[in-house]
């Protein structure tokens, strides 16, 4: 357990025995699988991880530990559009902001002080003070667009493209070979040589591959958002 964790617990501890002492190894376990995730997680997963971890605890009380903490300050609950409440950390002094895709409900936290001090701004400028603020964006995060572009056979991807396989066309046998040389649905591979005519040359990993055109045809793939080389 992080230093910082075992510090909110025993903080947990000192708030809740004021109010007896029932259940208290209980509740402080729930605790602690709790400062041990990073996630933002819901009652479901909640209970999935206690389950996993070996405990299993009656939901009702699981939702109240969890409200208990978030009264205490020690989580909070969050309620992202099109999601199901979720809880996560409260520290003390650390805010963030969030990502969200509208999409897979990937969750990505960020801090910008520039954007912070704007906030604060605009507030002063209309004469209010900030006590606390949220900041969702929502989107489609980078594998969930590269999803949404169009589909192309692999024999159209450039030199230098970075491209994700989507499907392989063209029945079992054909699909079997490709497996064998280890592609798949899903997979990121770079162009490195496609001249028009001929193999084409990509990398995969760092694994240089020769592809016939004929069984490239069956490739489709789409552009990746992913940046960085590979
Ligand atoms: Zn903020
Ligand atoms: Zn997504
Ligand atoms: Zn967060």
């Amino acid at each position: 357990m992080k230093k910082n964790d075992y510090l909110e617990k025993a903080n947990f501890r000192t708030l809740i025995e004021a109010n007896g002492k029932d259940r208290i190894q209980d509740k402080l376990n729930i605790v602690s699988v709790f400062l041990e995730t990073e996630e933002h997680i819901t009652l479901d997963e909640m209970l999935h991880l206690l389950k996993e971890k070996g405990y299993d605890f009656e939901p009702r009380f699981v939702k109240q530990c969890m409200n208990r903490m978030v009264d205490l300050g020690f989580a909070q609950k969050k309620q992202f559009e099109g999601q199901p409440i979720r809880y996560e950390h409260r520290h003390l002094g650390r805010h963030h902001d969030h990502l969200i895709c509208t999409k897979c409900g990937k969750i990505v936290e960020f801090f910008n002080e520039n954007m912070e001090r704007l906030q604060v701004g605009i507030a002063a400028r209309s004469g209010f003070h900030v006590l606390q603020h949220r900041m969702d964006i929502y989107g489609l995060c980078s594998q969930c667009l590269s999803q949404r572009t169009p589909l192309m056979s692999l024999t159209m991807a450039k030199a230098g493209e970075r491209v994700v396989i989507r499907e392989i066309a063209g029945g079992r046998k054909k699909q079997a070979r490709l497996t064998d040389m280890g592609l798949r649905p899903g997979d990121l591979i770079k162009i490195i040589n496609n001249a028009g005519r001929g193999r084409i040359i990509l990398a995969q990993g760092p694994t240089r591959l020769a592809i016939g055109r004929g069984i490239a045809e069956k490739i489709m793939v789409s552009i990746s958002a992913q940046d960085g080389d590979i």
